[in-house]
């Protein structure tokens, strides 16, 4: 049997990072995952590395908001019955986690960590020969002039954090953006993020830097691991491995392989599809657009104009339904001249989120040699890098860059009662 130091299970951009991390710590590391590094959420999301001050997807109280979202008539989310009946006490933890406690407390957490996303980025692509995705674009945000309530939270942790944000008046968003037709809307630009022109082509990028430093790459079902005496080990396509440590990053399927260890973490796969389009004739668009009312990203890149839909709460592996796609496409038409599709049909991929939107990253509290590093929601692919270096740091026993506390999986531990903790 093979033998390393550590193993990660999942190549996507949280696994891929922690990776990095862990081997620029001296760590001998080998990355599993049942197919290549980096073709999930993390290949198909809208390529945003937005900075601290942003607010998470949030649940309306309303109850007409609420059963539009039912009946699948707006595009910002889709709650289908299925999602309603098995997912109702994380439907209810989700729309708690939305008033404005819990987005403060999201904002507080997750501050640090946003703060040296663009710049973790930057040092990993630096090195992997990747600099040409980026672009210093920055974000445009258009909120409903009705809703004010976003834009405003939004105004309010800028202000504390210091993140560039202003608001922008008709000719202002014209001078940066002259295609965008943003009537009734209010435009909010935040100047310091970044964004890329493809996500999966930085991911794999990522993942080729770490084969070049000596790490290991195998496929394999993580859903094969097995431990004892603080001995993990799991079955790869070239035999198997062991190792005294494991990260879990599998993503929207981390909780196959935590919900029988006696972790059920409180993780939903938000769906989401993506579809690329032309620019009609003579438009251009420069930077990512997000459109908060209905729920859509139109972002710039490599193959065209990439539409990336709101939230949908169906089964995971459900095959995909063409509404939501539709009503956004219709949506994004009216607010920038698109032409016709680029792809055949819309990816379909989720985000993996607990019901506060906060990763889990950190260790096992009942399994020793068991780290997290899961649950990044609709920001996973700006803070893989960050949170790789966070959970690196804590697996090498170094002071970490940013208070882990509010990522500890024992904020879910309520129902672990089977477990015993070390
Ligand atoms: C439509 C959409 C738009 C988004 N936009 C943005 C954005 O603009 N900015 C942003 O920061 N984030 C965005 N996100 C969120 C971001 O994409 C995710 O948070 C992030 O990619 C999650 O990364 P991950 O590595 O945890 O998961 P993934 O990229 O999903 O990787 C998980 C890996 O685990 C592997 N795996 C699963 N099961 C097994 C198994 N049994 N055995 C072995 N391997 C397995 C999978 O093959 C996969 O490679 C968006 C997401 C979506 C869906």
């Amino acid at each position: 049997m093979r033998s390393v130091d550590v193993i990660v299970l999942g190549a996507g951009i949280a696994g891929i990072s922690a990776a990095l991390h862990l081997q620029a710590r001296g760590r001998q590391v080998l990355l599993l995952d049942r197919g290549p590094a980096g073709e999930e959420a993390s290949r198909g999301n809208a390529g945003v590395i937005a900075r601290d001050g942003c607010i998470p997807h949030r649940l309306s109280a309303s109850p007409m908001v609420l059963g539009a979202q039912a009946l699948g008539l707006r595009s910002d989310a889709h709650v289908s019955w299925w999602g309603m009946r098995h997912h109702l006490p994380w439907l209810r933890a989700f729309r708690d986690a939305s008033a404005s406690v819990g987005v403060s407390r999201y904002v507080r957490a997750l501050a640090p960590v946003q703060a040296a996303a663009v710049g973790e980025h930057l040092a990993l692509a630096r090195a992997a020969n990747a600099l040409r995705f980026f672009r210093p674009t920055g974000l445009v945000k258009l909120h409903d002039a009705r809703d004010a309530e976003a834009a405003e939270l939004e105004a309010h942790f800028a202000r504390i954090y210091g993140t560039g944000y202003s608001e922008l008046s008709s000719v202002e968003l014209a001078r940066l953006e002259p295609h965008l037709v943003a009537r009734g809307l209010r435009a909010v630009y935040w100047p310091d993020g970044q964004s890329v022109s493809s996500p999966g082509g930085v991911t794999k990028a990522y993942a080729r830097l770490f084969r070049e430093r000596g790490g290991i790459i195998d496929t394999g079902d993580a859903l094969s691991l097995t431990g004892a005496h603080g001995v993990w080990s799991v079955r790869a396509s070239r035999g198997a491995v062991e190792a005294g440590t494991v990260v879990v990053a599998l993503g929207s399927w981390s909780a196959d392989l935590l919900t029988p260890l006696g972790y059920a973490f409180p993780l939903a796969a938000l769906r989401g599809y993506h579809l690329h389009l032309r620019a009609a004739a003579g438009a251009s668009l420069s930077r990512p657009v997000a459109d908060v009312a209905r729920g859509f990203v139109l972002s710039p890149m490599e193959r065209g104009i990439r539409l990336t839909t709101g939230v949908e709460l169906a089964p995971r592996d459900a095959p995909a339904r063409p509404r939501q796609m539709a009503q956004a496409l219709a949506a994004a038409r009216e607010i920038f001249p698109l032409g016709s599709p680029v792809d055949a049909a819309p990816w379909l991929g989720a985000r993996p989120c607990l019901p506060d939107s906060l990763p889990v990253i950190g260790p096992a509290p009942a399994h020793p040699g068991l780290w997290f590093c899961f649950g990044h929601a609709d920001t996973g692919f700006a803070l893989g890098p960050a949170t790789g270096r966070l959970l690196a740091e804590m697996i090498a026993g170094e002071t970490p860059f940013a208070d882990p506390d509010p990522f500890s999986a024992r904020r879910f531990a309520a129902g672990w009662e089977m477990l015993r903790f070390a």
